[in-house]
């Protein structure tokens, strides 16, 4: 089972949408998926389409261990895609988890304790870089992060790349940057063409080749409750996401080898 952490501690630059299609791409490709909604807005859950009444149980129970990743799982829509979705409760588990030993931990030793067989977990993280974001870390293999094609892109992602050391360093030595994904590329802006070339200039092969364009049907989605690969698979942001998979599976340890190609 290989964990990856999908991270960048600004808000909308694409980990949801991210997190929802490649999730989704993954799932189509024979893999089995799990996707833990680590953002107390639940934005992921939503845009999957599991309503409230089936949150039973949360990634806030399983951080505060509560519940067992097992007892939180729902079955998503998505054949192969299962959630552990998030509840607004979560906003205030990194307050209460301040006098837990191993807060750091919590969400690496639910994953050691499932009995769950996926190929691959996905963590969707929130929008900073507190304990929420430190235990997807410490949890994962490697970083996915997605990079807004904006004038301060690589300001913020030295950020990440600071505390992404200091994990190593105290916790996780292994975690890898699985790759970088360049979102909401403008054609028609020139300034997103400079971000992009500055971008590759300076991290080279662990950005991605495709880039996702800005398309209106990724954001539409969402409030149909459905990945954007299932409500409009043919746009050019579902096509995208696809490609993008294809990347990341290139990237990706796994044993086995997925079978028919996504949607
Ligand atoms: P984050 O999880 O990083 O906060 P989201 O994935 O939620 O970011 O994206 C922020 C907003 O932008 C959402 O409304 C989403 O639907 C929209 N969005 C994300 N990616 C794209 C895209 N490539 N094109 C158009 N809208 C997008
Ligand atoms: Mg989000």
């Amino acid at each position: 089972m290989i964990c990856v952490a999908i991270a960048n501690q600004k808000g909308g630059v694409g980990k949801t949408t991210s997190a929802i299609n490649l999730a989704t791409a993954l799932a189509a490709t024979g893999l089995n998926v799990l996707l833990i909604d680590l953002d107390p807005q639940g934005n992921a859950s939503t845009g999957l389409g599991i309503p409230n009444s089936q949150r039973l149980f949360s990634s806030y129970h399983v951080l505060l261990g509560e519940a067992r990743i097992d007892d939180a799982v729902v079955h998503s829509q998505v054949p192969r895609l299962d959630v552990v979705p998030a509840t607004v409760d979560l906003s205030g588990a990194e307050l209460e988890l301040v006098d837990y030993e191993n807060r750091t931990h919590r969400l690496d030793h639910a994953l050691r304790r499932t009995q769950g067989n996926w190929d691959i977990v996905l963590v969707d993280c929130p929008p900073s870089l507190g304990l929420l974001t430190i235990n997807a870390m410490v949890a994962s293999d490697s970083l996915f992060v997605p990079l807004q094609c904006e004038f301060f892109a690589l300001e913020g992602l030295s950020q990440l790349l600071t505390t992404v050391e200091r994990i190593r360093a105290r916790f996780n030595p292994g975690l890898a940057i699985l790759g970088v994904a360049l979102t909401m590329y403008d054609r028609r802006n020139r300034l997103t063409d400079q971000v992009s070339a500055d971008v590759r200039a300076v991290l080279g092969g662990v950005v991605f080749d495709t880039v996702i364009p800005r398309n209106v049907r990724l954001s539409e989605a969402p409030s149909h409750g459905l990945p954007a690969l299932i409500y409009d698979h043919r746009c050019v942001g579902s096509q995208a996401y696809i490609a993008l998979a294809r990347e990341l599976i290139a990237r990706l340890p796994l044993g086995t080898q997925p079978g028919a190609a996504a949607a």
